[in-house]
């Protein structure tokens, strides 16, 4: 017998390869609407935001499968191997020290700092680590707490919006993170009981 959790996981998967098929038709599209923005789009990119939001037929998608997801998030998260987590911790405590973009100068020619450097270099081992993404996944993960980084009453700060699939798989690493720490300390608690009790006295 098939239970709901892998029903649901096969309904997620064919609807991912219907999406996938779709998203790749107006693919073409949406990278000729990168390039024409490619600018700001860059800048954006350079500070950890969406570069291009997802299409509107993808964007729904995402929305409508959001809520789907939400009883298989345990064997997702399950599928995270320990080294995606181990990265997800280090670039959580990456420091940027950037100094704030002048967009009234020449703000295509600035350089990341080395805590971006870092910060981009453990994100692309991190796409090749978690399960199912697709070189269109870019950023792979946002924090929730992103903002727009554009200047208020921009074209670009108009069209921003939050990534909310890397923001998802944010929250499912997050998860997932708290979930080992919580691990680790009842199995170090349990080994102490343990020793404890063997040097207690015994009657
Ligand atoms: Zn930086």
């Amino acid at each position: 017998m098939v239970s709901d959790c892998a029903l649901q996981s096969q309904d997620l998967a064919v609807a991912f390869n219907f999406a996938s098929e779709c998203f790749r038709s107006v693919e073409g599209l949406a990278t000729r609407f990168c390039r024409s923005d490619l600018g700001s789009a860059w800048i954006e990119f350079r500070a950890r935001e969406a570069v291009c939001g997802p299409s509107g037929i993808w964007r729904d998608w995402l929305a409508t499968m959001s809520t789907k997801r939400i009883p298989i998030h345990r064997p997702i998260r399950a599928q995270i191997p320990l080294e995606a987590l181990d990265l997800f911790r280090e670039m959580k405590n990456v420091k940027c020290t950037c100094p704030p973009i002048d967009w009234k100068g020449k703000y295509w020619e600035r350089h990341e700092c080395p805590g971006c450097e870092r910060w981009w270099s453990l994100h692309s081992r991190l796409a090749q680590l978690l399960p199912g993404i697709r070189p269109w996944h870019w950023p792979v993960i946002q924090s929730p707490r992103a903002q727009c980084p554009y200047p208020e009453g921009s074209y670009a700060a108009a069209q921003w919006r939050p990534n909310e699939a890397a923001q998802a798989r944010w929250r499912e690493l997050e998860a997932a993170l708290k979930e080992r720490k919580r691990t680790a300390k009842y199995l170090a608690d349990h080994a102490r009981d343990c020793t404890s009790r063997d040097r207690s006295p015994r009657p």
